[in-house]
């Protein structure tokens, strides 16, 4: 953050005073003792510690805290100890003031609150981590959820206002955003958050499809509203009978919400058909919620043919994160499908604001806290033995992030997993030991794999064996977290078993021929080319090396291990395959770092095809040199969130006429031989573009084509898929990522 030693001026002062009271009046209603008292300590604290700070825009950064502030308030519904740690969530990082000042001023609760945001904060800073950064978050988010859902405000105000940052730092936040802070607000139940995330995301990493959808979404609306109001007039007489208070909302999507669409179900924007979402609301007493939703169900349905298949009961069986709402999809008028939305305003609330508004209702609803469960799992996962923190992370996303299969033990009690547990991961769920002693699961009373996929409402009953033990396979049966671990540690329980007797063999051997231990283990380790001494001792006890046959290997001099030189020529090294990608030719086009490309050595890569036009970036591989990518590239995120260091500014200088590969996939109906003509005839006659390669498959009526195309540069290209979507009979061209 850029440090300037001019302090506020006289308007800049107004401004941020008029900004605090504002935040102040509308925490009003929840302000108790002296919370009042310490929020005007905490902006004093803050004011002055950040005086000589502005943010890329050049605006008092004390701005930037005090919107946080007002976004945990307003937007997440907090209260005014959260609003404190906000208004100092970056004095400890970016100010002398430290966290023993905050302790003497506001207490131990507040300075707990700041030191986990501080945390977070650093680990960002440094950047590459984000195994151990999500670690970090999920740690801090089991102490205090208000750490996380302060963290969420301020990366909501980052990316509001994200323009000002050079591209990189914005593509780097992007990543983060899509890897850490979406999934874990879709999974608090923040989707409003959630969807501005990633909103902004999209708008950064892929601004033109964002902005030709926006303009898609506004040359739609009239359309829309008149399309709902015909929709709503039969409905609404039949509402009112009911006598009962009702809103009805209308919203279209978001836009990051139609773009997946359009991607994974491979449509074009025209065809989506539920670009909006009809919600009724209504207002009733806990006790009447659900017969009441139901009622607006039946009376929907009478207008309406419901898609039984859409039905979605989630009042019944709230999701994990808390949302209860009921869902159908109507046949609305002209055949258009219509998705409603059915729900009270207690429910409409927890699905807006989630976590924070669950606080609010807990209690009301009894039986079972979701969140508590869903900490618990989070706490089951840090504590898990996980060395890898790349299984860490796989864990994680399956586990925590996913939508659940609802099953029930042979009692009748539901058990919820992630989507796609198997058989085994439910014996797990229900207890370690049932989990590592299993030798047969029935599903619905029938003997399956007990790799089987769980489906919602299957029932599942286990057998044991105290003689079972789990082996190496297992690992592939299950997918949750806890069946990983439980079976990982009693894997390792026996691998060090082994271990143990493998180096008492190698200490007796060594001690028989007088050689030091300590001073010659590392030598063998990288003589028989291991990762660590355990595979030297796992190997030992494998007999895949024999201790009486290491004089044949090595001579021995003053008690050391000195590899016999003839022994070592004949050993086989494996040879390198060379790494050959496509070359092209060094004096093109591309700056690297603000710097030509003399410099630097780098490839096209091959997953994305980069043209000149195509927004790229430039990344260091650890062992086939610089590759320039383009930003859509689908390894784009991976590569952003794991190797920020290893990400180069890259762009296309002035037009040089070479040629470039791309590829795209064609589909539509299949008319016989014909196509591969209309095709090829299309391509290098009428727009005379040189056809690299073209490969057609069919089935049952459909065709999907490859083609290898050469062309100049984007706009050719543009020009080349305009041409081919206008054919007859092809329904989709699209230019493939990997
Ligand atoms: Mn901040």
């Amino acid at each position: 953050m850029p440090h300037t030693t001019i302090t506020y001026n006289t308007e800049e002062s107004v401004i941020i005073n008029h900004t605090f009271e504002r935040l102040l009046e509308s925490l009003k209603p929840k302000l108790k003792g002296d919370d009042e008292q310490n929020l005007r300590k905490a902006f004093e604290l803050a004011f002055d510690a950040h005086e000589f700070q502005r943010r890329r825009s050049g605006e008092p950064y004390i701005l930037h805290p005090l919107e946080v502030a007002r976004i945990c308030h307003e937007e997440i519904g907090l209260g005014p100890t959260a609003v404190i740690c906000a208004i100092l969530h970056d004095v400890v990082e970016d100010t002398p003031v430290n966290l023993e000042e905050i302790f003497d001023i506001f207490g131990a609760k507040v300075t707990r609150i700041v030191d986990g945001l501080t945390k977070l904060d650093g680990l960002y800073n440094l950047g590459n981590e984000n195994a151990e950064n999500l670690k970090k978050v999920l740690s801090s988010l089991v102490y205090d959820v208000r750490v996380v859902l302060i963290k969420m405000s301020d990366r909501l105000h980052n990316l509001r206002t994200i323009a000002p940052m050079p591209q990189h730092k914005q593509l780097r936040i992007a990543a983060e955003t899509m890897f850490i802070y979406a999934p874990l607000a879709h999974r608090l139940g923040l989707y409003q958050i959630k969807t501005e995330f990633e909103d902004i995301c999209m708008k950064v990493t892929d601004p033109d499809t964002y902005q030709g959808l926006v303009q898609k979404v506004e040359d739609n609306e009239q359309e829309r509203e008149k399309y709902l109001k015909k929709f709503l007039a039969p409905l609404e007489k039949s509402l009112k009978a009911l006598d009962v208070p009702y809103r009805i909302l209308a919203r279209p999507k978001s836009i990051s919400s139609i773009w997946n669409k359009i991607r994974n179900k491979n449509v074009e924007f025209e065809e989506i058909y539920d670009l909006f979402a009809v919600r009724i609301i209504i207002d009733v007493p806990l006790t009447f919620e659900k017969p009441v939703c139901w009622q607006v169900y039946s009376v929907i349905t009478d207008h309406y043919k419901p898609i039984p298949e859409r039905l979605k009961d989630w009042i019944t069986s709230p999701k994990g994160n808390g949302y209860e709402s009921l869902h159908t999809t109507v046949i609305g008028p002209g055949g258009r499908y219509v998705e409603v939305q059915i729900r009270s305003e207690r429910m409409d609330d927890i699905a807006e604001r989630g976590f924070a508004a669950h606080w609010k209702y807990k209690g009301k609803k009894g039986d079972e806290n979701v969140y508590e469960k869903w900490l618990d799992n989070i706490r089951n996962l840090l504590e898990s033995p996980n060395e890898d923190a790349v299984e860490f992370l796989a864990d994680f996303k399956t586990n925590l992030f996913k939508e659940e299969v609802y099953v029930f033990t042979p009692k009748g009690d539901m058990r919820i997993l992630p989507k796609g547990a198997t058989a085994l991961d439910f014996a797990f769920d229900i207890h370690s030991d049932v989990g590592a002693g299993a030798t047969a699961i029935k599903v619905n009373n029938k003997l399956v794999p007990m790799g089987r996929e769980l489906q919602n409402g299957d029932q599942v009953s286990v057998t044991t064996s105290k003689n079972q033990t789990p082996s190496e396979d297992w690992l592939k049966l299950v997918i949750t977290g806890k069946a990983r671990s439980k079976i990982r540690s009693s894997i390792n329980e026996k691998t060090r078993e082994l271990a143990g007797l493998g180096r008492e063999a190698l200490e007796r051997k060594l001690r028989n021929l007088k050689v030091g231990f300590e001073e010659n283990v590392e030598i063998l380790v990288n003589y028989f080319k291991l990762k660590n001494r355990k595979e030297l001792y796992l190997a030992i006890q494998n007999e895949e090396i024999k201790p009486s046959e290491l004089n044949k290997k090595f001579d021995i001099e003053n008690g050391n291990f000195i590899p016999k030189v003839a022994k070592r020529k004949t050993v086989h090294e494996p040879r390198r395959t060379p790494v050959a990608p496509e070359k092209i030719d060094k004096d093109v086009l591309i700056r690297i770092n603000d710097e030509p490309t003399d410099n630097y050595q780098f490839e096209l890569s091959s997953c994305c095809n980069p043209v000149p036009g195509d927004q790229i970036f430039a990344f260091l591989t650890s062992n086939a040199g610089m590759k320039i990518h383009r930003m859509n590239c689908t390894n784009a995120s991976n590569l952003f969130t794991n190797y920020g260091y290893r990400i180069l500014k890259a762009e296309w200088t002035k037009h040089s006429g070479k040629d470039f590969m791309v590829e795209l996939r064609v589909t539509g109906i299949d008319t016989g031989p014909g196509v591969i003509q209309t095709l090829t005839n299309e391509i290098s006659n009428n727009l005379s573009i040189n056809i690299r390669s073209l490969a057609i498959e069919g089935e049952e009526g459909i065709y999907e084509g490859r083609v290898k195309i050469i062309v100049k540069d984007k706009n050719q290209l543009n020009h080349v898929i305009k041409a081919l979507k206008a054919l007859d009979n092809i329904s989709t061209v699209e230019r493939i990522s990997s």
